[in-house]
């Protein structure tokens, strides 16, 4: 890194964040170290509770040199001053849940989000005693009613899946401050490209590194930063002790990911926007969700919010499944195929019926609105990299 105190852009702390040259051999590129021991000249404590930043390397299991190269980039991006690495992002997501919540804790959450940590918390956290109430976290008035006594954390997912609702976390954070709790943001969908949550008051940022930071859909791994104390305790407890930590294969490969982000990310959002337009005026389209555009629910929250408008999209057409059919079938380009944020464009019909028996189980008015904006199913789109006129060519025939 440049060596004066200016503070570099964030294309050169995507490229440069973490990285130096190998002092003993001059590779410029930075090493996969895939050792799992490390031989020392010290007597270190074996315990993960013991572990401080300036512990030596001494078991991948705890910290290793390219993992670490990977977490202090993310930590720079993220403008926080802490970050640990996992195996994937649901690790990185249980690593949290479990190292900071007990039993008689109370969990609020979005209603509506990535399935597997809806179904984690809604199955996994009542029967450890923990006590979690879904709410629509976009609107402000239902997190403060769910605030109780015992609640201990305000867990949101913004941009989240798969209606892409828009949480104001600086509003959030405001409410959860007040009450001393702690705000976690899911922030896959934004990446740092588009919000820093860490500078909008929330305390800690998980990434599923397997989406955009990675972006070439090849190596799962997981990232959570924040604040320096709560991030040793993910390492100690969360990587150390439940052991879901990233290969530093993988890690090399998000390193590598990364240093693209910037670049991705404002072509992933250009290609979006000429894709919503698009499908805002096809006939056969009934609602488009895009952050950048004006007929979004939150549209002035994201511009508040985020400075990227990122490259999920999700559509409503009146015969989903029929639609599906097609594309899985026709498709030249795009892959009909679930996950995001890679270089190729995917798109997945996200069945309601599936999602409300299995993950969001919503009842009464929250109920009607996810039903009223999605219908039996929403198309979520992962717009990627390629021309954008090839795109809209390739949905326009099975439309
Ligand atoms: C994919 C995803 C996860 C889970 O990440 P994995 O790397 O697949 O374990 C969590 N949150 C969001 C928003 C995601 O898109």
């Amino acid at each position: 890194m440049p060596s004066d105190k200016r503070i570099p852009g964030i294309r050169t702390t995507a490229v440069h964040a973490g990285e130096s040259p190998n002092p003993e051999t001059g590779a410029s590129a930075p090493d996969i170290v895939m050792s799992s021991t490390f031989v020392v000249d010290e007597k270190v404590s074996f315990s993960a509770n013991n572990l401080t930043d300036d512990t030596p390397f001494l078991y991948t299991r705890w910290s290793n040199p390219t993992t670490k190269q990977l977490e202090t980039k993310i930590a720079a991006m993220e403008q926080a001053p802490a970050c640990v690495a996992f195996s994937s992002g649901m690790a990185a997501s249980t690593a949290v849940l479990f190292s900071l919540l007990s039993q008689n804790d109370h969990l609020v959450i979005s209603n509506t989000n990535y399935p597997g940590t809806a179904e984690l918390v809604r199955d996994t956290l009542p029967r450890m005693g923990i006590e979690v109430t879904p709410v629509d976290t976009a609107e402000l008035a239902q997190v403060e009613s769910a605030m109780q006594p015992n609640t201990r954390m305000i867990w949101i997912e913004t941009p989240s899946n798969p209606l892409l609702r828009i949480t104001d976390i600086r509003k959030v954070s405001e409410t959860a401050r007040h009450h001393g709790v702690l705000v976690v943001v899911d922030s896959t969908f934004a990446t740092p490209i588009a919000t820093r949550p860490f500078s909008l008051g929330a305390d800690l940022v998980v990434q599923s590194l397997t989406k955009y930071m990675g972006g070439h859909g090849d190596a799962m791994g997981g990232a959570v930063s924040g604040k320096t104390d709560l991030v040793g305790r993910l390492r100690g407890e969360g990587a150390g002790h439940y052991g879901g930590v990233i290969s530093p294969f993988n890690a090399w490969l998000i390193l590598r990911g990364m240093a693209t982000l910037p670049i991705r990310m404002k072509a992933h959002q250009d290609n979006a926007m000429e894709l919503a337009r698009f499908l805002e005026q096809h006939p056969r389209i009934e609602r488009v969700l895009y952050p950048g555009l004006p007929s979004h629910p939150q549209h002035d929250v994201a511009i508040r919010q985020m400075d990227n408008f990122s490259g999920m999209i999700s559509f409503k057409v009146n015969n989903p499944h029929e639609t599906a059919q097609h594309m899985m079938t026709r498709l030249d380009i795009f892959h009909y195929a679930v996950s995001l944020g890679h270089h190729r464009s995917l798109i997945y019909l996200m069945e309601t019926q599936d999602l409300m028996q299995a993950s969001y189980r919503l009842s009464g008015r929250e109920r009607d609105k996810y039903q009223s904006t999605a219908g039996e199913g929403i198309f979520r789109v992962s717009v990627g990299l390629e021309d954008a006129d090839d795109l809209i060519n390739d949905l326009a025939q099975v439309l």
